[in-house]
């Protein structure tokens, strides 16, 4: 059995626990990559095939593990190991529409959010690192008092690049899923 039909059994075999009570019902939401259908959607469409993750060149792209239930072998990012530069090469190579090509401004992994007791620049020490570093510079991350940085999520593509150069132990700043509506 490859992998491909290994994890197509396990979905199976969550889906029937789900029917049965025995699996998780819901997964968590996740940080997909760019271009992802709704997260329902990508569920049911996704086929777990981790061609997005093999070609990525920054390797930000990571399969969930069996503990993931239903999205055991999908796709998700994660900041704290690389960030997303927005080749969109891996929605190149998704041949079911799980990640579709849309324009690079209208990427929305996720969006940033910093915790501001954990923020170096709030201790009044001098740090500006995501604000410097963020690829939509001076529009995601604004700088209140020409100090403190702000997210704009209107603006954040939800790279991670600021997540992933946070100098601050534990990082004040996460990309996290954006809420469907
Ligand atoms: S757009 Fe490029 S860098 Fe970003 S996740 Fe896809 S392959 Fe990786
Ligand atoms: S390439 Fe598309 S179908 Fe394959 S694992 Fe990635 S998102 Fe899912
Ligand atoms: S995730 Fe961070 S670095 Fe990327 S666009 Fe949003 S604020 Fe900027």
């Amino acid at each position: 059995m490859n992998r491909r039909m290994f994890i197509k059994a396990v979905a199976g075999g969550c889906l029937l626990g789900m029917v049965t009570g025995a699996g998780k019902l819901t997964a968590s939401p996740q940080l997909r990559p760019p271009g992802a259908l709704p997260e329902t959607d990508f569920l049911a469409v996704c086929a777990r095939c981790g061609k997005c993750q093999e070609i990525c060149p920054l390797s930000c792209i990571s399969l969930l593990h069996l503990d993931a239930g239903l999205a055991v072998g999908t796709p998700k990012m994660n900041p704290l190991v690389s960030y997303c530069d927005l080749c969109m090469k891996c929605t190149e190579v998704c041949s079911t529409g799980a990640l579709r090509s849309i324009p690079k401004e209208d990427v929305r992994i996720g969006v940033a959010h910093i915790d501001n007791d954990l923020c170096i620049a709030r201790r009044d020490d001098d740090c500006q690192t995501c604000y410097r570093t963020c690829p939509q510079y001076g529009k995601a991350i604004k700088l209140e008092r020409r100090k403190y940085p702000v997210i704009d999520p209107d603006y954040c593509t939800g790279c991670g690049m600021c997540e992933h150069v946070c100098p601050a132990d534990p990082k004040a700043v996460h990309v996290l899923p954006r809420e469907e509506g």
